[in-house]
């Protein structure tokens, strides 16, 4: 769009690139928190709508302005809370030429070299985990959507196969389809049974073991209490707290053997599969009817990133495709509608695409490799500090640390106080991110690596801030 010789894109693009480039290469010196609050925000972005439109430029100058100390620095590699990845640089430059390209992606006839990136990323992927390549898959949100996604497909199998058409007919009058998960599930899971209308009283939760994995006698046991009920059994790959992988090479036959649909949440441990150091955890997952995992965590994909995979082609098209005669579907050609549940979509392919090329087979599984190492460095040299404590030892890139109140005669209470005072005090030092979590009872602080930009460097700078910190709130 040309106006009076110049380019209206130009400018304000520039400026864009100009101010992401500032950003980003401030990320690995900058606080990681947040350093203005809430009321600021507001203040500064809550103007009023105007009758008159504002200049581009203008709109990306104040709102750069407007959200300075806002952006939280986890797309760098000092941020270890919940679990959250950054942004690869072939995969940020695809985000955007997504945006510029704004292809509708819901079809081919709308976007056809979306599809095609897609159909090629979504086969690369299953080879990755070493999935069926026959299954088939969408690209959605996130892990959330992922899960209603393939929780739609068994909901279809299972009832249609005790003669129920859940699409034709709902799931009033059908048979409750009950779903057995381990206890430390993540709550997507639970969201996505309330969306799909499946009934929180028909979630079951089993009891793990102490890394958190189902055990083969109780999901028998649980299951053969209704043998013949429409099941769905919950797996895990990755446990948010331990890492720890369900054993699915002994689970998934036994589940099987009660016609039972099998679904892993592997968000980010199903990438484990990616590596051959840590590949033997994913051992059997091959054998599930269903798999959910991310692009924007582990593999450094913008947010908007996750992936669905059913081994049940049928069942997945089943639950989702839509017809319409105004649509224009390609007799060839994969059209995304048939498979996603959003209808106008992103083209979220290119992204996922672009990260697999940058990085390769050998990238990935150098990725996972290191994420864990560090995750590892960061857990063991945190706990050795004095006044901490190491209570999960990284098996992947999930571990759990704890703060001890110093005092003589201090309570657990008092430790659960001074973890969620240390892990506050990291966070106002800007030097580093972290999240605390229950678990098992007591407060913990949750370290989680998923970025392509921790280095050694980050990890020695990121344990002298601490070491610091716990010197600092207690001296000796
Ligand atoms: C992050 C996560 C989810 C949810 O994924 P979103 O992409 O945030 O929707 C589900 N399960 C596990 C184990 C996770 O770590």
């Amino acid at each position: 769009m040309v106006e009076n010789g110049k380019s209206l894109f130009q400018p304000v693009l520039t400026q864009a690139l100009d101010h992401a480039l500032v950003h980003l290469e401030g990320l690995s010196t900058g606080s990681v928190a947040a350093t203005a609050d809430l009321r600021t925000l507001r203040a500064r972005l809550g103007k009023p709508l105007g009758d008159a439109g504002v200049p581009a430029g203008q709109v990306i100058a104040e709102l750069t302005r407007d959200v300075e100390g806002g952006i939280v620095g986890s797309a760098g590699g000092r941020f270890f809370a919940w679990v959250i990845g950054g942004a690869l640089p072939a995969a940020l430059a695809a985000d955007w030429l997504t945006a510029a390209w704004d292809q509708n992606a819901g079809l081919y006839a709308a976007g056809p070299a979306a599809a095609v990136a897609e159909e090629v990323a979504g086969a690369w992927l299953k080879d990755l985990f070493g999935l069926p390549p026959e299954a088939s898959f969408a690209f959605v949100t996130g892990c959330q959507m992922a899960h209603v996604t393939c929780l739609a497909a068994a909901r279809h199998r299972l009832l249609a196969e005790r003669g129920w058409d859940v699409e034709q007919r709902g799931l009033s009058g059908a048979p409750p389809v009950r779903l057995l998960a381990g206890g430390e599930r993540h709550g997507t899971v639970e969201r996505a049974v309330r969306l799909l209308d499946l009934g929180k009283e028909h979630l079951v939760s089993l009891p793990a073991d102490a890394q958190g994995r189902l055990q083969p006698e109780v999901l028998e046991q649980a299951i053969a209490t209704a043998a013949t009920a429409p099941t769905v059994v919950l797996l895990q790959a990755g446990e948010l707290n331990t890492g720890a992988f369900d054993p699915f090479e002994t689970l998934i036959p036994i589940a099987r053997r009660y016609g039972a649909w099998v679904h892993v949440d592997g968000a980010f441990g199903l990438w484990a599969a990616a590596s051959a150091r840590h590949r033997h955890l994913t051992k059997g997952v091959a054998l599930a009817d269903s798999w959910a995992t991310d692009g924007h965590k582990w593999l450094n994909v913008p947010y908007d990133s996750g992936y669905v995979i059913v081994a049940d082609r049928a069942a997945h098209r089943a639950s989702m495709s839509h017809r319409e005669s105004y649509l224009i579907h390609d007799s060839d050609a994969r059209d995304q509608i048939d498979w996603n549940p959003e209808w106008s979509r992103r083209a979220r392919g290119f992204t996922t695409y672009a990260a697999l090329r940058e990085l390769g087979r050998n990238g990935i599984g150098d990725l996972v490799e290191r994420c864990c190492r560090y995750a590892h460095a960061l857990v063991m040299r945190i706990g050795a500090l004095p006044g901490a404590e190491v209570l999960w030892e990284p098996t992947l890139n999930q571990g759990l640390v704890r703060f001890l109140d110093s005092r003589a005669g201090a309570t657990e209470p008092d430790h659960d106080r001074r973890t969620d005072e240390v892990i506050a005090a990291i966070l106002a030092s800007g030097e580093a991110y972290f999240g605390g979590v229950t678990w098992r009872g007591r407060r913990a602080m949750r370290v989680s690596v998923c970025n392509w930009q921790t280095s050694d460097e980050e990890v020695d700078r990121v344990v002298s801030a601490i070491g610091l910190v716990l010197k600092k709130e207690c001296p000796a």
